[in-house]
């Protein structure tokens, strides 16, 4: 780890602290773009800097520095589209169930059933910017803000709105949290593609409670982050 990382890793530590440390609604979520902005230009300034540093030998992909573009909807970071608290889309933007996505999705819920395992056929998928503006709301009215930022996105900040997340549930329409087929998604989710994106451990990074429900599609690049026992933003180095 050398020292460009560590001082990535400090940055994202204050990031995070600022996020979490609330202040007033409104201003909050004002504050919370301008963080956005400025943590990306950051991000880029960097990034031109650290390219007439030396190289690392590393064959990783993980060790490079991210590339980051923006498509004027969603975030790709090394290729693969982020949306977590700092990378947003916008509120029009509505692509609906990704179609590749969805197929991996039923694949995974017809095996884990051929398996015996305890998975509805019903989930959660695509979100519209409404819907999660419904929801966050309901839950900041039930818990108030600071409890609801970590377990409910923002709207226009959920992973739902790119149609590449799902909540999986049980037969009896709970989300997924039995230990078995929880397990079972940690072993075997990267094998269609996708990653349980918040996982215990992580919190502090991807600013949610774990959700051993939620998974993410990525594609083949599924099973390195898995592998790797990063959160998508420590594998990406954008934590
Ligand atoms: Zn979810």
């Amino acid at each position: 780890m050398g020292m460009n990382r560590k001082k990535r890793l400090l940055l994202g530590s204050c990031v995070c602290f600022v996020l979490v440390a609330g202040c007033a609604a409104n201003e909050q979520e004002l504050h919370y773009r301008e963080l956005s902005e400025q943590e990306f230009s950051e991000k880029d300034a960097q990034h031109e800097e650290e390219n007439h540093t030396t190289e690392e030998s590393g064959n990783e992909k993980s060790n490079q520095q991210p590339v980051i573009e923006n498509d004027g909807n969603t975030t790709t970071i090394n290729g693969i589209v982020v949306v977590n608290k700092k990378y947003g889309v916008p509120a029009d933007y509505a692509p609906g169930e990704d179609p590749t996505a969805s197929a991996a999705l039923h694949q995974l819920i017809a095996d884990m059933q051929s398996l015996g395992l305890d998975i509805s056929q019903d989930y959660s998928g695509f979100r519209s910017y409404e819907t999660q503006a419904d929801l966050y709301s309901s839950y900041v009215n039930a818990y108030g803000q600071e409890q609801a930022d970590t377990f409910s996105a923002r709207p226009g900040y959920s992973e739902h709105q790119t149609g590449l997340a799902y909540d999986l549930k049980h037969t009896n329409g709970m989300l997924v949290e039995n230990e078995t087929e929880a397990q079972w998604l940690l072993d075997h989710a990267d094998e269609y593609g996708f990653i349980v994106r918040y996982q215990e451990g992580k919190e502090a990074i991807t600013g949610y409670v774990a959700e051993p429900w939620h998974i993410r599609y990525i594609g083949e690049e599924a099973t390195d982050i898995k592998n790797s026992g990063l959160c998508l933003e420590e594998y990406l180095h954008i934590e």
